[in-house]
């Protein structure tokens, strides 16, 4: 008999339920899921708008206060996704890019989906607008955006709406 070490392994579940705080971006999501609001943070110095929303500018180290930005925008750069996460196979293929939203001075990543998804559809310039789902969890999956021809279809869908 040999005395040569075998782990003996076997496959398991391990479930775990969780809660993580979203701390100081709290307020951002908390407009998203009961608003639709769409938030940035704007630098009490400079007045640079952050989107994604900071607490501090991270320019001037000085606390920024929330302000709203616009739900329409323009692609900086853009991908079409085809290996993802189980959360979003379903949507394969579909599109992800860094959106400047109309009054924010930088740039949000986020999902674009498209029903006709080619590349001109996506590529640098174009606009884009958000839609948001009918249930809401206060997530970034609570909304995405879509190239501003093909918003009414999108918001005509039924778990699917504008924002006002
Ligand atoms: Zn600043």
């Amino acid at each position: 008999m040999s005395n040569e070490f075998q782990a003996h392994e076997i496959r398991d579940i391990i479930k775990i339920n969780y809660k993580y705080s979203m701390g100081g971006q709290s307020k951002f999501f908390l407009e998203l899921m009961k608003n639709k609001k769409i938030l940035g943070a704007k630098c009490t110095k400079c007045g640079k708008i952050w989107m994604p929303p900071r607490i501090n500018c991270s320019d001037c180290f000085v606390p920024a206060d929330w302000v709203e930005v616009k739900h329409t925008g323009t692609i900086e750069v853009s991908t079409i996704v085809w290996f993802t996460t189980s959360a979003f196979i379903k949507n394969i293929p579909y599109a992800t890019g860094y959106i400047k939203l109309d009054g924010a001075d930088t740039a949000l990543l986020q999902g674009i989906f498209s029903e006709n998804l080619v590349p001109s559809k996506i590529k640098k310039g174009k606009r884009v607008r958000a839609v948001f789902q009918k249930e809401r969890e206060g997530k970034m999956t609570d909304f995405f955006f879509v190239p501003e021809d093909e918003y009414s279809n999108w918001i005509s869908k039924p778990e699917f709406e504008g924002g006002d």
